[in-house]
């Protein structure tokens, strides 16, 4: 049996694909310098994969920034806006990933995305009417020449057509069909120019096919194959799909003329069964996706083995690979030197996943049952000491009630409005001030030891109590400490909840070169002493006015890590919800009225399929939120906050979570939102962001107040609170003290008009 990968990390081991980058945007380093740093990390790739024995090795899967932005520059998918900036063409396809702003112009990007359920995020290309698609750029020739001259005969890999038309952005009044023989003909000419160029495989990423598709897609999908597959010569076409199974064209896609077709195991729950009761065609090579590619654990050999015997029973021949591309998880365990062997022992990062394709290829060819099958056996085998009795009987012992907080809101909210005495359209912010370079550098030397914890603490306590007055003088009508504490929102709380593990390297790609270093969930979560209650309460020390607790939710804490896979998700995250719970009564205890539990990743892991959203994910995230909150008194105010207004579609979820209060973001989403708000009769108090802290500017009061008279168009004014639309730890003090300004200024005059 043969192995092959869907993809490899780029960023570099030591991220160094990032710095250099940033480095070149500073101008501090040329192109081919930048260059020759790519050169580098693509050669160590290619290296390391061919020492693990892998026989398909992709290339083309590098980027300087993203892979569908890479596939539509090379089908001169380039806006107008863009081309007229007189760029060279790197600097082209910069300016299209994060803006350009210089003396040839002003365009900002394009926009971004989720890459389905990963947080990855990919570009959104954009068509104009009058584009042609056709084969422009030679960037999957270059890296694949690039591998051959180290005698690597490369799989090379490029987004495929329907998958690339269904995430374009239309600009102009054409859709996808409309490009459908043009992307024919592009992909009809790559196809050539790789079969002249001697490869034996080319390979077509189609991962949108695990989404729903309708009548129309499916039809898109067969004419386009249907065109770019009738003269393809010699080289063997593989069309790979990841992220889930392929339901609605399994039939569609084994009767078009693939040589190879890649399907995941992993996440696609139906794959399996697929293969069984439509059977596979034996005239073509099934790319078996059975390593989980977004995971950190390693791999259970006897589970993937018998897989592996069972579908080699119903098919032809069968190449094992990995779910997905390895993108999604850190580089290496050799990286991390402060995680001992009783826990790295259980791991697998990319580097570590080639082994195991490795290994199992050993085992499947091997009569007798090898050293490598018998240790991974033990390593299932034996307890990963990672479960507490205590907090699994607590979990046990849930009940309905536990998830029902009363009286009912309305009540609360009557009682609420009497005890807070808040004017009309309350004044907030969503947490965090400006983590300016002070606050990093006591953190920092925090860290390093060369300061104590007394000096550090006290350091904070000068900081929140600059920030109280601070907001005292701007006159908001519920303050905040300012996290001056937090680095992260998850990773503060998971520092201090027992079942976290944290890595030294485990940088994963979030968006462009950025990376994210998820902490581990190893074990059962609990909490063994009070988090948050001492800033807090210090905090509201120094003021009459009601201070905000901040909290970060379980749905979050749990999204933004690497989940354990030997209890479910479910579990985990009651687990996680207990232990706020904890916090949140102590808070309450300890006299804050009102506590925000941010729940900025809840939308992220709703599954791709709309049909699973209730039964695989809604119905434990928004009761694990509820458990978080439900045992406060009726005068206590919960609020809550997410990242993004995307949930019109769950609007009723949200509204289920059963908060008193939700900021969201709002500014950039031309307010949507609202109507869906208004239609479903939302009961929630909201604070929709009035301005956008993601950038520098200053809103205007006039700007704030018409942004809050549209949205009065919607909303009771009894319901509206006034905000930004997310933390502004990332901003600068000199922005953020005027735009908190205008925002009371506005606030206070639309009073006035309401009076
Ligand atoms: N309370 C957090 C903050 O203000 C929320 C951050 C977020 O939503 N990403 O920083
Ligand atoms: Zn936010």
């Amino acid at each position: 049996m043969k192995t092959s990968i869907v993809g490899y990390p780029r960023v570099g081991r030591k991220r160094e694909l990032k710095f250099i980058s940033e480095k070149y945007f500073r101008n501090a380093v040329t192109a081919e310098e930048l260059e020759k740093t790519a050169v580098g990390l693509r050669k160590e790739n290619l290296l390391v994969q061919r020492e693990n024995g892998i026989d398909f090795i992709p290339s083309n899967d590098f980027s300087f920034y993203d892979n569908v932005l890479d596939t539509a520059v090379l089908f001169g998918i380039v806006p107008k806006r863009y081309k007229s900036l007189g760029l060279s063409p790197l600097d082209t396809y910069f300016a299209m990933a994060h803006g350009y702003q210089g003396e040839r112009g002003d365009v900002k990007a394009l926009a971004m995305k989720k890459w389905f359920n990963t947080n990855y995020h990919y570009i959104v290309p954009e068509a104009e009417d009058d584009m042609v698609f056709r084969l422009e750029g030679d960037k999957p020739f270059v890296e694949y020449r690039e591998a051959k001259e180290l005698g690597i005969d490369t799989v090379p890999c490029v987004t495929g057509p329907f998958t690339l038309l269904k995430l374009i952005r239309y600009t102009g009044s054409k859709r996808a069909e409309d490009f459908a023989a043009d992307c024919i003909g592009a992909y009809t000419e790559l196809i050539d120019r790789f079969d002249a160029a001697g490869a034996k495989w080319l390979r077509f990423d189609e991962p949108y096919v695990v989404f729903d598709l309708t009548e129309e897609d499916i039809a898109l999908f067969k004419a386009i194959y249907g065109g770019i597959l009738k003269s393809k010569g010699e080289i063997k076409i593989l069309i790979q799909t990841y992220f889930g199974d392929v339901r609605d064209c399994y039939d569609v896609i084994t009767d078009l003329d693939f040589d190879g077709i890649g399907l995941d195991f992993v996440e696609g729950k139906r794959t399996l069964s697929l293969i069984k009761s439509k059977g596979f065609p034996k005239n073509k090579v099934l790319f078996a996706g059975l390593i989980n590619g977004r995971n950190i654990w390693r791999s259970n050999y006897s589970e993937i083995i018998g897989t592996i015997d069972e579908i080699k029973a119903l098919c032809g021949e069968v190449v094992l690979n990995t779910s997905c591309s390895l993108l999604h998880v850190p580089y290496t365990l050799k990286n991390e030197t402060k995680l001992g062997e009783e826990y790295t022992k259980y791991f697998a990062f990319a580097e570590e996943k080639l082994g195991e394709l490795g290994e199992i290829k050993n085992i499947t060819s091997s009569a007798a049952e090898t050293e490598e099958l018998r240790a991974n056996k033990a390593l299932f085998d034996s307890d990963r000491n990672a479960s507490d009795e205590k907090v699994r009987e607590r979990v046990r012992g849930i009940s309905h009630s536990d998830f029902i907080r009363l009286p009912e809101f309305e009540e609360r909210e009557k009682i609420q409005k009497k005890r807070f005495d808040l004017p009309l359209f309350p004044t907030t912010t969503i947490g965090s001030f400006p983590q300016t370079a002070d606050v990093k550098a006591n953190r920092s030397a925090f860290r390093k030891g060369s300061i104590t914890e007394e000096e550090y603490n006290e350091f904070n306590r000068g900081k929140i109590a600059e920030c109280i007055r601070l907001q005292e003088e701007i006159g908001l009508d519920v303050l905040v400490h300012g996290e001056y504490e937090r680095n992260d929102m998850v990773e503060y709380f998971g520092e201090n909840l027992n079942g976290f593990l944290f890595t030294e390297n485990a940088w994963v790609q979030s968006y462009g070169t950025r990376c994210v270093k998820p902490p581990i969930v190893w074990g059962d979560v609990s909490r063994a002493k009070p988090i948050t209650t001492e800033w807090s309460v210090f905090a509201q020390s120094l003021t009459d006015k009601p201070l905000k607790g901040m909290l970060t939710g379980p749905v979050t804490i749990l999204n933004w890590s690497f989940p354990r896979e030997d209890i479910s998700l479910k579990e985990c995250a009651y687990q996680i919800a207990l232990a706020i719970r904890d916090e949140v009564l102590d808070l309450e205890a300890k006299g804050i009225e009102i506590i925000q539990i941010d729940e900025a990743a809840l939308r992220e892991k709703l599954p791709l399929r709309r049909s699973d959203w209730d039964s695989e994910y809604l119905d434990w995230a928004i009761p694990a939120f509820r458990l978080v909150h439900s045992g406060v008194k009726a005068q206590t105010q919960i609020h809550t906050h997410m990242c993004y207004s995307e949930f019109t579609d769950i609007i009723s979820a949200i509204d289920n979570m059963d908060a008193d209060v939700i900021t969201f973001e709002a500014s950039r989403s031309d307010l949507q939102i609202l109507d869906a708000l208004k239609e479903n009769n939302f009961r929630t108090e909201v604070g929709p962001g009035v301005y956008d802290i993601h950038s520098p500017r200053i809103p205007s009061v006039d700007e704030i107040k018409s942004a809050l008279s549209e949205m009065l168009e919607k909303l009771p004014a009894e319901k509206l609170w006034v905000n930004p639309d997310c933390g502004l730890k990332t901003r600068g003090t000199e922005e953020t003290i005027p735009s908190l300004e205008n925002l009371v200024k506005a606030a206070e005059q639309l009073r006035k008009e309401y009076r």
